[in-house]
């Protein structure tokens, strides 16, 4: 593969081909991590861990009653049907004021406090109470519908490692630890534009010969938003090389991140590639992978910078395999990469010999329970609808060709959308 450091930034301009995972190893292994903070709950949703969480206490932090019922002494009832006094009325967030003695009961609620000298619960629904008497129906053991001290998390267990990816119940685990502030790394702010004078506002009312409307930017925004990090809208700058200079030069003093589409090939009017080799902090990559290729990437004054295609399915699929497995790295994450499924085609297709394939395809589980997929649409990279009906990438590796119908692939999920309508649910 050559030095990296040398890759990156000694041919500057240089055109290698090199292969996809020879250029996200490059990528990785330039890309800083951000800086580590502390934030409330509801602001670390989505962000990384940057330290191990330690149980400070137990959770749940008492025993507890996981029914309704009555709170008894297990050995007291094993000849039920029997008959207990009862000597309180339990609700949760509250202490007993008595202990369960031979021959006597709590009324206990759910998540209410076991009381001294009671080991079981009885569910209402199996006793029957008549003024301060209750009879017990059957027979519990010891332990039984109690919830005990610990049960889910004991104080002093590690309960997440740094590196793991904050989600709704890490949060509510967090919560119930009193754990309010977790150390995470920053939310990533990411610089996006777009590159052309071809390119207008998605709301310009009539279009100009020539003219397309911007799909790309609100495509970055969008996946952007999806796993968390802020967006700075640059909006879309025309090929103008002072203008775009400006333009990236006030990106890199603003954001962690820079994602621009389009101007990265070797055309005329490719002004990113060339405005960058000016600067010579960026490196312009010819990646054996389809759609995605050409592909801009380095350091432009500290901020990693990513010049990705102007083709929207080049723009989706450049993202997908180099921003944001680098973004989530550099948000402390263990894990960077789409989850994978074994699956089947149900075409034959050719495909790059050269390169790594990312062919669009619906994928779904067929009646014996295994993946099988189908091209979502026209596979050209500018067919950015294929990526709308699809739902995953079927990966067809260097030295592939051809696929046949029943080969089996890999399927890169990029959605896993909800299945089955109102109406299944009520025929089902
Ligand atoms: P470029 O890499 O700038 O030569 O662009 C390659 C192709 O992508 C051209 O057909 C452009 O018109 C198209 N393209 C560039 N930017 C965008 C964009 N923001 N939205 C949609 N298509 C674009
Ligand atoms: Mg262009």
């Amino acid at each position: 593969m050559g030095s990296r450091v040398r890759g990156l930034f000694g041919r500057i301009g240089g055109l290698a081909l090199r292969s996809l995972s020879e250029a996200r190893r490059d990528v990785l292994a330039v890309v800083p991590g951000l800086p580590v903070v502390s934030v409330g709950l509801l602001e670390a949703s989505g962000l990384v861990l940057a330290q191990p969480v330690v149980a400070p206490h137990d959770v749940p932090p008492f025993s507890n009653s996981a029914m309704d019922g009555y709170a008894v002494r297990a050995e007291d009832v094993q000849d039920a049907p029997v008959v207990l006094e009862v000597i309180e009325d339990l609700p949760a967030g509250y202490v007993a004021s008595f202990s369960v003695r031979p021959g006597t009961a709590t009324k206990i609620m759910t998540g209410a406090p076991i009381p001294g000298g009671a080991d079981a619960v009885v569910p209402v629904e199996d006793t029957q109470q008549q003024d301060d008497r209750v009879s017990i129906g059957s027979a519990v053991g010891a332990g039984a519908n109690v919830r005990a001290a610990g049960g889910d998390v004991g104080a002093g267990t590690r309960v997440f490692e740094a590196g793991e990816r904050l989600g709704a119940a890490h949060l509510g685990v967090l919560a119930s630890l009193g754990v309010s502030a977790p150390t995470v790394r920053q939310r990533p702010r990411v610089a996006i534009l777009s590159t052309g004078d071809e390119v207008m506002d998605p709301a310009v009312v009539e279009l100009q010969p020539g003219q397309i409307r911007d799909s790309n930017r609100v495509v970055l925004n969008s996946l952007l938003q999806e796993f968390g990090a802020e967006v700075l809208d640059l909006g879309i700058v025309r090929d103008d090389a002072d203008l775009l200079r400006a333009t990236l030069d006030e990106a890199a003093g603003r954001a962690d991140v820079i994602i621009t589409s389009g101007g990265v090939s070797m055309g005329e009017y490719d002004l990113v590639k060339k405005v960058l080799s000016d600067l010579g902090e960026i490196d312009f990559w010819q990646v054996a992978m389809q759609p995605g290729k050409p592909f801009a990437f380095g350091l432009l004054k500290g901020t990693p910078f990513f010049g990705l295609p102007g083709n929207p399915v080049s723009v989706m699929v450049a993202f997908e395999q180099f921003a944001r497995p680098a973004l989530l790295h550099m948000m402390g994450a263990t894990n960077l990469f789409r989850p994978r499924v074994p699956g089947r085609l149900l075409q034959s297709i050719d495909t790059n010999l050269e390169k790594v394939v990312f062919l669009r395809v619906r994928a779904a589980l067929d009646e014996t329970g295994r993946w099988v997929a189908e091209l979502s649409g026209g596979q050209l990279s500018n067919m950015l609808s294929a990526m709308a009906y699809g739902n995953a990438f079927a990966v067809s590796p260097v030295g592939t060709g051809t696929i046949a119908v029943g080969d089996e692939v890999e399927l890169e999920m990029f959605a896993w959308p909800e299945t089955r309508t109102k109406a299944e649910v009520l025929d089902g």
